[in-house]
């Protein structure tokens, strides 16, 4: 087996191959050839600690396996290293074997952001201009990064829970040479694109702060309990998600769908609209909101990607198990 540590993965994968291979992804999973497992998470009463598995099979791709990791809320002030711990399995199709064991934690973050890419990619209006965003933590660089790929953006507008965390998503707008306005919630009115991430079991982003012909992605959601926006805003809306048995389970569609202001028939796969098999936004005045709960072919697929790029420049490390 192979593995590649977490230390080498920044040389080994880039945005473009992050969102080349999660759109792949989606597309095999609306076409009936990947599927997903259910989830498995836990608090295990130790250290405050969530735990988990996130698992599937692609069967175009050939790739099998699981994400284990999860959320330890004391690690950078006790241990000094990142509170999302991650490694991703890999295992052979054909014989069960384990292939490889790959660092997960930056492919994490860099798959999460390409999701939200490429929803934008295929929902959002061609001549959006403002992108808002709700939420500055670790993860909200990653989304702005690669979102700001997507169109001719011309501003980022942003407010936070804790407004402190601002200037970490002003430095990727500066870095991308756009002006940056911190502002309150009625202000997404401006937003033709709207990313949430956040950590947050109570909505912010309500349906009054969202114009005609937005995307939104809501990103953060991604537990049972979790909520980022008003649940009316997904009634409003044109749904879409990654997978839709965890969008009603574990996503932001959970609490719509537990009001029932939608049905679990109302919530699109967004691969569908890559495979040309639902038409996607209609109309400019369209909402369309991205329910983006995360998905193990998600991981699968990136980090398969690295090993062929670890064992090509020489730095998998083999070993005879
Ligand atoms: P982080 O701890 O770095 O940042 C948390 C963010 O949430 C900050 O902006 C913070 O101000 C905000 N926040 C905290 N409490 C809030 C509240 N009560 N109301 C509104 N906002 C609040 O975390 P991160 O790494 O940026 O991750 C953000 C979220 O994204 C987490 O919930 C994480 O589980 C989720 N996530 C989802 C996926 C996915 O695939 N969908 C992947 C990775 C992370």
């Amino acid at each position: 087996m192979f593995i590649v540590p977490e230390r080498e993965i920044a040389d080994l994968v880039t945005r473009a191959a992050s969102f080349d291979a999660v759109e792949k992804v989606f597309a095999a999973m609306a076409a009936g050839d990947a599927y997903n497992f259910p989830v498995v998470r836990e608090a295990i009463g130790h250290e405050d600690a969530l735990y988990g598995f996130k698992g599937g099979f692609d069967r175009s791709g050939l790739t099998l396996g699981l994400k284990a990791g999860g959320y330890w809320p004391n690690n950078l002030a006790k241990q000094g290293i990142i509170n999302h711990q991650s490694t991703v399995f890999l295992f052979d199709p054909d014989t069960g074997r384990v292939k490889a064991m790959v660092g997960g934690n930056l492919l994490t973050a860099l798959r999460t952001a390409a999701a939200s890419s490429v929803s934008i990619k295929h929902l959002a209006r061609k001549d959006a201009k403002v992108i808002g965003m709700i939420g500055a933590g670790h993860q909200a660089t990653f989304q702005l990064r690669a979102a700001l790929e997507q169109r001719q953006f011309e501003k980022v507008i942003g407010w936070n829970y804790h407004p402190d965390m601002l200037p970490n998503i002003e430095k990727v707008a500066t870095e991308a040479g756009l002006p940056f306005e911190a502002v309150n919630l009625d202000a997404m009115q401006r937003a033709d694109v709207i990313i949430s991430i956040t950590s947050a079991f109570s909505p912010s982003l309500m349906a009054d702060h969202v114009a005609p012909g937005t995307h939104i992605a809501c990103m953060g959601t991604d537990t049972k309990g979790k909520q980022e926006v008003e649940a009316a805003l997904l009634a409003r809306a044109t749904v879409f998600t990654d997978e839709v048995a965890q969008a009603v389970s574990i996503g932001e569609a959970q609490h719509a769908v537990a009001q029932g202001l939608i049905a679990e028939s109302d919530v699109n796969q967004l691969g569908a609209v890559i495979n040309g098999t639902h038409p996607g936004r209609s109309s400019d005045d369209e909402i369309t909101l991205f329910d983006g709960t995360g998905v193990g072919l998600q991981d699968l697929a990136v980090a398969a990607a690295v090993v062929d790029t670890a064992i090509a420049n020489g730095v998998a490390i083999e070993v005879d198990f």
